[in-house]
C-alpha cells in the first residue's frame, strides 16, 4: 500500500526543512519527499494528515553500553568531578559483585530507547553476544570491546581474537587501557572485514596525562589493581597523535568522547576522515569537560551523538543529549544538532539509508508532537518528554 503522510513540518535533514510537507511511502521505503502541494496528486492509496507534528528520521545513538543498564544507580549518585578512576573502580566493583544491579535489563533499556525515537544503535559491550534479546523495531549493531595493557592482558585479548571467526565484530576500549599490539591487531582485523572501530578517545585529562607521562591517577589505578607490569611505554603525545602514529585512524574509526583534544588533533581527525561521537550527557555527569563541536564542524568533521551508559548518565535519551549540547554550546545551530543526532550518526555507522528522509531511505521514521515556532529549536530546546509515534 502506498501512503502519503502530510504534516506542518517535514525535516528531511539531507535537504532543507519543508513547511506543509509530505512523505510518500510503501511498506519499506520512502518513495518521495517534498512540499504537499507538489506531492498531493502523486498516486497513493491512503493520505494521513498529521496535525501539529514534525516528520523526521529516527534518532541514532552512536555510543552506548546496554550491558551496564542494571547499574543505573551509579549514574544517579553524585560523583567527584573529573575523578574518572574512582567511577571506574565503583563500576568494576559492582560488576564483580554478587549484586548485579537493579536498573533496567539491557533489553528493557533498548526498548525504552526505541520508544523514545531511536532507530539505530551502536552498542558496545564486553560480552561476546549482545546482552539484549531480539531488538523489535530498532537496528542494533553490537561490538565486543577488548582491553589489556599488560603483557598478560594483551595475550588474553589476542587469544580471544584468534578464537573467533573474522565476522565477529571486535573493537578496543581506549588508548590508555589497551596495548599497542592489541590496538593494532583489532584494527587490522576490523579493516579486513570492513568493520567500524569505535574507541573511547580523550575522555578525561587523566587519560592525556597518562599517555604523555605514564603517570597520574590512571597509573595509580592500574598499580592498585595489580595490572601494571611496566611493559607499557607512554607515547608522550596526545591520544589522537598516538592513534595516528599507530595507523589506527581512518573513515571507519569512531572516536568516542573526543573531549581533550588540541586543535592539531582535531585537524588530524579531519585529515584522516575519522568519525567522532560526542557524549555530552555522560561528560557532564562525570565532570570531565566539554568537547569542541564548533571546531570540529569548522574543519569538516560531522560529529554524531551518543548517550553512553546508564552507569554514567541519569537517562538514556537522545533528546536530552541534544538539549545538553545546546546548553553547553549556545552558538551551535539547532538544525546542526538535530543532524548530529540523526544523519551524522547514520553516516558514522555506515548506514546511508538511515538518518534522513529522501527517496530510497528506510522506514520507519518519526512523527513528533510539536508546538512552537521553529521546529529545530523545539526539538533541541524543549525539555518536556517528546510524544512521538513511528510511521
Ligand atoms: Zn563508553
Amino acid at each position: 500500500m502506498i501512503t502519503l503522510h502530510r504534516a506542518p513540518w517535514v525535516l528531511p535533514i539531507s535537504s532543507p526543512a519543508l513547511a506543509d510537507g509530505a512523505v510518500i511511502v510503501d511498506e519499506e521505503r520512502i518513495l518521495a519527499v517534498g512540499p504537499y502541494a507538489d506531492l498531493r496528486l502523486e498516486g497513493h492509496d491512503l493520505a494521513l494528515d498529521h496535525e501539529a507534528r514534525i516528520l523526521m528520521p529516527g534518532l541514532v545513538n552512536g555510543h552506548c553500553h546496554l550491558e551496564l543498564s542494571p547499574f543505573a544507580h551509579l549514574g544517579r549518585q553524585p560523583v567527584v568531578p573529573a575523578a574518572m578512576t574512582a567511577w571506574i573502580a565503583d563500576l568494576l566493583a559492582l560488576r564483580a559483585g554478587e549484586d548485579q544491579g537493579h536498573g533496567p535489563t539491557p533489553g528493557a533499556a533498548l526498548a525504552a530507547l526505541q520508544a523514545d525515537g531511536v532507530g539505530l544503535v551502536l552498542d558496545i559491550g564486553n560480552a561476546l553476544l549482545p546482552p539484549t534479546g531480539p531488538a523489535e523495531g530498532v537496528d542494533l549493531h553490537y561490538v565486543t570491546e577488548l582491553l589489556g595493557l599488560s603483557e598478560q592482558g594483551t595475550k588474553e585479548g589476542l587469544q580471544t581474537l584468534d578464537a573467533h571467526a573474522a565476522g565477529h565484530h571486535f573493537t578496543c576500549h581506549a588508548p590508555y587501557s589497551t596495548s599497542r599490539s592489541l590496538l593494532q591487531a583489532v584494527k587490522k582485523r576490523a579493516r579486513l572485514a570492513g568493520q567500524l572501530y569505535p574507541i573511547h578517545v580523550a575522555e578525561s585529562r587523566d587519560e592525556v596525562e597518562f599517555l604523555q607521562s605514564g603517570q597520574g591517577p590512571f597509573r595509580t589505578f592500574l598499580e592498585e589493581r595489580g595490572v601494571w607490569d611496566g611493559t607499557f611505554t607512554p607515547p608522550a603525545t596526545g591520544p589522537v597523535h598516538y592513534l595516528a602514529h599507530l595507523d589506527l585512524l581512518d573513515h571507519q574509526t569512531l572516536c568516542v568522547h573526543a573531549v581533550h583534544l588540541g586543535e592539531d588533533e582535531i585537524q588530524m581527525l579531519a585529515a584522516k576522515k575519522a568519525k567522532v561521537c560526542l557524549c555530552p550527557g555522560s561528560n557532564r555527569f562525570l565532570g570531565v569537560g566539554r568537547a569542541q563541536p564548533e571546531k570540529m564542524l569548522a574543519v569538516g568533521i560531522r560529529p554524531c551523538l551518543g548517550t553512553d551508559s546508564l552507569a554514567s548518565n541519569p537517562q538514556l535519551s537522545m533528546w536530552r543529549e541534544m538539549a545538553i549540547l545546546a546548553q553547553d554550546h549556545p552558538g551551535l545551530p539547532a538544525e546542526t544538532i538535530v543532524a548530529m543526532a540523526t544523519r551524522y550518526g547514520a553516516e558514522a555507522l555506515g548506514q546511508s539509508r538511515q538518518g534522513h528522509l529522501q527517496k530510497g531511505s528506510c522506514r520507519p521514521f518519526l512523527a513528533v508532537a510539536y508546538g512552537g515556532a521553529d521546529p529545530f529549536e523545539f526539538l533541541v530546546r524543549d525539555l518536556a518528554p517528546k510524544e512521538l509515534r513511528w510511521l
